[in-house]
């Protein structure tokens, strides 16, 4: 697009813009409070209410890196927040599965990456694998959740996204009224992995991590296609039992 057209679209458009946020002001999506130019997606209030974990600053084990202590070998695990029904993070992870809140995704996923550059806690990262969806799901969905937060980590990092090298196989029913048992059988064994033997260190990203299962499963069938992998986690929300 010329340089004439983009200003024509910015005279014609931008005052629109404003219009439509008069009328229609974005609102947060946790207490609906309008949003003031500064906020974006939850008010400054709801904010400072989010349980961030601080993961990024443990000099010791993490109660995440403990999830899967016996279970799987991680390199290194990190979420953002603790879920925490009261709170914004509640909403956030809903509409980032359910109402394709792409922007929603990215932006959070930045904020992950933004924390992650800091501390450099993952600068040896050679690949993000966004928690395969079934592509049936997918399909249905329009979108993978994990893949938009995992956007936004690469845009903060440059880390690059692996997509079509995992896969879900079966399509597991919802995990919500399931015991712990049940729930790792119902994931246990449904991805499958193309081979990763160029790959040194990659992150699986989630949107929330609660018993732990399906990164375990995940990561273990990687193993299986490189043993000498470094998988670490990378998630939004961590679900503490
Ligand atoms: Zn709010």
């Amino acid at each position: 697009m010329d340089r004439i057209t983009l200003s024509v679209k910015k005279i014609i458009f931008q005052p629109l813009k404003e219009v439509g946020a008069i009328i229609f002001p974005e609102c947060c999506l946790f207490c609906k409070s309008e949003l003031t130019t500064n906020e974006k997606h939850v008010c400054g209030l709801c904010e400072l209410e989010l349980k961030r974990t601080y993961f990024e600053e443990f000099k010791e084990s993490s109660a995440l890196d403990k999830l899967f202590w016996g279970r799987v070998k991680l390199e290194k695990t990190f979420a953002l927040y603790y879920f925490n029904s009261e709170t914004a993070i509640r909403e956030m992870l809903h509409q980032l599965k359910y109402q394709h809140k792409e922007k929603l995704g990215i932006d959070l996923g930045k904020k992950i990456g933004l924390t992650l550059k800091q501390s450099a806690l993952f600068s040896d990262l050679d690949a993000l694998i966004p928690v395969p969806i079934h592509h049936k799901k997918e399909f249905i969905r329009g979108y993978n959740q994990s893949e938009l937060l995992a956007r936004g980590i690469n845009s903060e990092l440059g880390v690059s996204i692996i997509k079509n090298k995992t896969s879900k196989r079966k399509h597991t029913s919802s995990q919500t009224k399931k015991s712990n048992q049940e729930r790792w059988e119902n994931v246990a064994t449904v991805f499958q992995s193309q081979d990763l033997s160029e790959y040194k260190h990659v992150a699986l990203v989630d949107d929330v991590i609660t018993t732990g299962s399906t990164i375990e499963s995940l990561a273990n069938e990687l193993l299986k296609s490189n043993e000498h992998l470094k998988i670490s986690v990378i998630s939004l929300a961590f679900a503490q039992s």
